[in-house]
């Protein structure tokens, strides 16, 4: 089995140009996505690439930027917009001549330009999107010592939050998901956010010590509780799609992905949903 790869278009509604947040896979991914009929108009890659008008990394980990670096030849003109480290860590390790060609605009030069790198301020004001209609906060995730990010998308009245990998606060010594929550509170008690993506990496039991940065259902569940705890509305936080991503596949037994989802059934509240390779989901 492959190792799973995050990449996540995101389209406001009623718009044609979106995001796409982390590129573990992009070419073969739009491609298998394109032939299944997902981008009804559009008969290539090409087409759907173009309509990505900015990437967001949540961090520099190869199953999120694989397939950013290897479509970046075909790549038309864009934005990275992320956090200060993790465009660093792009222009460091990956764009710098020597692992892949500099498209960027940082780092060893010739800078070819493809890219431009656009530094977010963690929880700083929304940042605008050109052309799609939206706006993106970054806040800092800890993941094993590396920092991620969460992106909260706000379009109009709406919201979308795109979760990269983390561990639970407790495990990390962080506060970080809590700062998160406190700030999504709100919108969760407006109706605002229309969903999130969160990743749950193994099924459960899984010692503190071998999580490397990432969740189970058991750790997902005590994170939801605290943003629970903050919203105060049951009926909002039952409402609120949990789109869980980034499960990864198990050597021996029954697979991860029917063990995390017979674990998830099993706290029950939340509106949890797996996310599938290719599918589009209208939220
Ligand atoms: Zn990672």
């Amino acid at each position: 089995m492959e190792e799973p790869t995050s990449a996540y278009h995101i389209v406001a509604h009623g718009n044609r140009s979106g995001v796409m947040c982390d590129v573990g896979t992009l070419a073969s991914g739009l491609d298998r996505a394109v032939r299944k009929g997902r981008y009804p108009g559009a008969d290539s890659r090409g087409q759907v690439m173009d309509s990505i008008a900015a990437y967001l990394i949540t961090h520099a980990h190869l199953d999120h930027v694989a397939g950013l670096v290897l479509a970046s030849p075909d790549d038309t003109q864009k934005d990275i917009m992320s956090l200060p480290q993790v465009n660093q860590a792009l222009a460091d390790h990956y764009f710098n001549w020597v692992a892949w060609p500099n498209m960027g605009d940082r780092g060893p030069s010739p800078h070819i330009g493809k890219y431009h790198y656009k530094d977010l301020e963690p929880g700083g004001t929304p940042e605008p999107i050109a052309g799609t209609g939206m706006t993106v906060t970054a806040y800092p995730l800890s993941h094993g010592g590396v920092t991620s990010t969460a992106f909260l998308l706000r379009s109009g009245p709406d919201a979308f939050l795109c979760l990269g990998d983390t561990g639970p606060d407790a495990v990390e010594h962080a506060t970080n998901l809590e700062d998160l929550w406190r700030a999504v509170a709100p919108l969760v008690r407006q109706g605002r956010l229309r969903g999130m993506l969160i990743e749950v990496s193994y099924p459960d039991p899984v010692p503190a010590a071998r999580l490397y940065g990432h969740l189970t259902p058991m750790w997902l569940n005590t994170e939801l509780q605290t943003l629970r705890g903050m919203t105060q509305d049951d009926a909002r936080m039952r409402a609120l799609p949990i789109l869980v991503t980034h499960i990864k596949p198990s050597g021996a037994g029954p697979s991860s992905r029917r063990s995390v989802e017979r674990q998830l059934e099993k706290i029950g509240f939340f509106k949890f949903m797996i996310a599938e390779e290719g599918r589009k989901y209208a939220l």
